[in-house]
């Protein structure tokens, strides 16, 4: 049997015909960018969150970097953020001129929240919270941390569309929430696409003259903006794709809870989740020390997985030039060499999780 870690092609034939209706009234209209699409998106995805403002963007990339624009964040100061992220997150601080400060993650692969503290200088700003994998982080501490220290809170909700803390949804915490919609995201469109949600509607506003060439009135430009627009298409897929959210969460937890309960290999070591901690999936991720024996071993049987993330981003060339080095951050650079995501889609046949299950327990 052949088992992929993603099946795209599942969650799009699951409601073809929805999206293909939607693609051809986007196509017919003779409107393509920032209209009516895009708005009731922006609305509708705004209500599902609980946030009062959401602006549709080109990129979850887009989300960040644009983030830390708007909230004044830049050259000379500090931005502080978990260790074992998507290298994103750090280029979003990093493409502002402002300097990420790493802290090791817990045992939930989210930031530390104990170790922030002992992080934060004159020069910070701002704390980034990544909800890697799809669970919740540390809320509670996290946004006590913030106000204390009159610090600005931006989260990366890449991961964790709909995922709540202590029932509160992630993107709802803190100044700014950053979402991605690229095609594999728990809400996923059939292109590139990315929004921030935010309560503050002088960022929200503007967050829509970045977008569009700085300029709020056509031909008049009040700062240096870029082209980040979500596009009509987009917009009008991921309506569908909203539609449904939540039982596509539902889903992947079902299949999570069965791995949970059905693998028992001692050679794995299973994700933990946190208390008052939603988790919803967007990968499932298990730990193994011999892991290069049981990815040649799955590969054998079939079964293909993806590292999230064999390089933690302070060891990434791209910034040899913050001068980390190997054994700075020892718990983020011993999950990178021992995570591996497992095979997990919505539209997973039974027979297919069986097998998955049936080899991983099988390993030796
Ligand atoms: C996917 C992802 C991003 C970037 O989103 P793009 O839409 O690909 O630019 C940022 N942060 C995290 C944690 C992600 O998983």
């Amino acid at each position: 049997m052949e088992i992929q870690t993603n099946r795209l092609d599942r969650g799009f034939y699951k409601y073809q015909q929805e999206f293909e209706e939607a693609a051809l009234r986007v196509l017919r209209s003779g409107w393509y960018i920032l209209g009516k699409e895009v708005s009731s998106f922006e609305e509708e995805f705004a209500a599902y969150i609980g946030a009062k403002y959401c602006v549709g963007l080109a990129s979850g990339l887009d989300a960040l970097w644009l983030a830390f624009r708007v909230l004044n964040i830049g050259k000379g100061d500090e931005v502080i953020v978990q260790a074992n992220t998507y290298i994103a997150s750090v280029m979003g601080i990093t493409i502002n001129g402002a300097v990420p400060v790493f802290v090791e993650p817990d045992e939930y692969f989210n930031i530390d929240a104990d170790k922030i503290e002992e992080k934060i200088t004159e020069k910070t700003k701002a704390v980034l919270v990544v909800h890697l994998y799809g669970q919740a982080s540390r809320m509670d501490k996290i946004v006590e941390i913030c106000k204390r220290h009159k610090l600005r809170l931006v989260e990366d909700c890449a991961q964790s569309h709909g995922s709540a803390y202590n029932g509160k949804v992630t993107g709802t915490f803190g100044d700014i929430g950053c979402f991605s919609f690229y095609p594999s995201k728990n809400i996923g469109a059939f292109g590139d696409g990315g929004a921030i949600v935010t309560d503050d509607e002088e960022l929200a506003k503007e967050m829509r003259i970045y977008r569009n060439y700085g300029s709020e009135k056509r031909y008049y430009n009040k700062v240096v903006g870029t082209n980040s627009r979500l596009d009509e298409i987009q917009a009008a897929l991921l309506k569908v794709r909203l539609k449904y959210a939540k039982e596509l969460n539902e889903e992947k937890q079902k299949l999570a809870a069965e791995y949970d309960k059905r693998l028992n290999n001692p050679e794995l070591i299973l994700p933990k989740i946190r208390e008052g901690a939603d988790h919803i999936y967007h990968q499932y991720v298990v730990r193994c020390k011999r892991r290069d024996e049981l990815i040649n071993y799955l590969k054998e049987k079939g079964i293909s997985i993806i590292i999230h993330y064999p390089i933690p981003p302070h060891l990434a060339e791209a910034y040899t030039y913050l001068g980390h080095k190997k054994g700075d951050y020892p718990i983020a650079e011993g999950y990178a060499d021992e995570v591996l995501s497992i095979p997990m889609y919505n539209g997973m046949l039974k027979e297919e999780q069986d097998y998955t299950i049936d080899m991983l327990n099988l390993f030796r």
